[in-house]
């Protein structure tokens, strides 16, 4: 729902983990910027995906391939002629609209349909009716002869009709909405120039995705000699779309990271099977860093929406605030790209297989995700308000991020008890450095213990630490403290690192 992302992008903001880019200059509408929490949440989902992906499997390589790539590549994979969504402008407003992104709605006023509204995907009713009266309003300047009364019948008919057309996206149908342009391809690519040549022959694209990197450089990985069928090859890296209308808070952007593996294997292989053991492997991670496994669903696309060569898409979808969408697109794309870049290169992209002892071209699975995407889940699983006692006693609501301490920015947080006391000080400090040399700890002396202990809850901490006098005095325990249950008990220190590392580690 909208206030939840509403609270999402402030706890962001104020919490340093995303800014709208270039803010001191009004922002710059589809960037962001990750702040000191933002950049380690974001590193350790990289990171947790790249051990899962690459270095604890055995049959996946690692690659990071340029950004901008020779032009030819993007007219081989499809992209310059075909990679563009429908658009259309709205004459009153100037704004431009996804087509697919826009729903028409006939508003009736006695019984007869008057005109056609259009409005945004996932528009609330409340701001259709507006728009509905608008029209209405319009509608009157020409003196038609409607009173409040017909009005609100109008909007009672209108709403009842709303769930159905809210079904079909606008499309073609733009036209009949005096206010919109007919729809046309807009093309998604940023366009660039490399060198010093201004014409044609210099330009270049930022890549809208990691994949063809990956595809571009199969044969020198092949040639390396460590893979064998079947086997992938896993980039992290950076895309950028033209977005028409980048919205949601990071979920869409025009610049956005992505992780992609693009899975070989050969011909004839099970690929209905395959395609189903990385969905599960898929979900399994995802649940791994924190999200719920009844959250995440699957879309599996029809037939007739799939390109003509792919096999099948099912994508993951994930129950964001602002509604069901896609997380993660799981394709089988069979050998289309490779034999596009065969096609257009003239080099053979065939591979010898030792175990069939056949030579072939080989298809793919390809998993793709979106780092930002990803990251905005984890904040939607992990936000939550409850009520605690606080130092006093007293029943208060907190914030906190549950996030797993997988991916959470700090994993822990030392406190000595009293900060005007030196030997606490002394020995929380030590503790502090000799946590700080394997994980990301924070280290926290000011105010009330409750205090520090909330602070921490509101950026996902999943551990408190603190060094009192028992401590000191007596057998050298410290108390850890859980931000979810509250509970606190007392571990040694060699306790508390086998526990972390567990934890953290898994
Ligand atoms: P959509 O239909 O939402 O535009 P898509 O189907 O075009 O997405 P893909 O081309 O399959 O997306 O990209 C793979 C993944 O990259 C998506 O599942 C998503 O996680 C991420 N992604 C794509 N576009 C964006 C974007 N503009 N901002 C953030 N992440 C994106």
């Amino acid at each position: 729902n909208d206030s939840l992302m509403e609270e999402l992008v402030g706890l962001c903001k104020r919490r340093g983990f995303i800014f709208p880019s270039s803010e001191i200059y009004g922002g710059y509408n589809g960037f962001y910027d990750y702040g000191p929490l933002g950049v380690e949440l974001r590193n350790n989902i990289k990171n947790a995906w790249w051990r899962d992906f690459v270095q604890r499997r055995d049959d996946v390589v690692g690659l990071d391939s340029s950004i901008i790539m020779h032009p030819r590549i993007w007219k081989a994979s499809g992209h310059v002629d075909g990679f563009s969504d429908p658009m259309v402008d709205c004459k009153e407003s100037k704004r431009r609209y996804r087509a697919d992104q826009l729903f028409s709605a006939p508003v009736v006023l006695d019984g007869e349909p008057c005109g056609y509204i259009a409005y945004v995907e996932g528009a609330d009713e409340a701001s259709i009716i507006k728009q509905a009266k608008k029209l209405r309003d319009l509608l009157d300047r020409k003196q038609s002869k409607l009173d409040e009364a017909q009005l609100l019948n109008s909007a009672t008919e209108f709403t009842e009709v709303d769930e159905v057309v809210r079904e079909k996206t606008l499309g073609p149908d733009a036209a009949k909405i005096g206010t919109l342009t007919a729809p046309r391809e807009f093309k998604l690519m940023f366009e660039t120039k490399v060198g010093p040549l201004a014409d044609d022959s210099a330009v270049a694209y930022l890549r809208p995705e990691t994949a063809q990197g990956i595809f571009a450089n199969y044969k020198n990985v092949v040639d390396t000699g460590r893979v064998k069928i079947p086997f992938g090859i896993a980039q992290i890296g950076k895309a950028f779309r033209n977005e028409i209308t980048p919205r949601n808070f990071i979920f869409r952007s025009r610049e956005f990271e992505q992780m992609e593996i693009e899975y070989f294997i050969a011909p004839e292989a099970d690929w209905k099977q395959l395609h189903r053991e990385w969905l599960d492997l898929c979900i399994d991670w995802l649940v791994s860093i924190g999200l719920p496994r009844e959250s995440i669903t699957e879309d599996v696309h029809p037939q007739e929406k799939l390109a003509f060569y792919s096999q099948a898409t099912t994508d993951l979808m994930f129950h964001f605030p602002h509604g069901e969408q896609e997380l993660w697109g799981i394709a089988c794309r069979s050998d289309y790209d490779l034999k596009q870049h065969q096609e257009h290169s003239g080099k053979s992209m065939e591979i010898f297989d030792e175990a069939s002892k056949s030579k072939f071209v080989p298809h793919v699975i390809e998993p793709s995700l979106g780092v930002d995407r990803t990251l905005l889940a984890v904040l939607t699983a992990a936000y939550c308000e409850d009520e605690v006692p606080n130092d006093k006693g007293k029943v208060e609501t907190r914030t906190l991020l549950k996030f797993s301490p997988r991916v959470a920015p700090y994993k822990a947080a030392v406190f000595p008890l009293l900060k005007n006391k030196p030997e606490l000080v002394e020995r929380a400090e030590a503790l502090y450095k000799k946590l700080q040399r394997r994980w990301n700890v924070f280290y926290d002396a000011s105010g009330a213990i409750g205090r520090r202990y909330r602070r921490q809850d509101e950026i996902g901490t999943p551990f408190g630490i603190t060094i009192d006098f028992d401590t000191i005095e007596k057998d050298g325990t410290v108390t850890l403290r859980d931000r979810d249950t509250c509970e606190q008990r007392r571990v040694s220190e060699d306790e508390l690192i086998d526990f972390l590392e567990e934890q953290i580690e898994g």
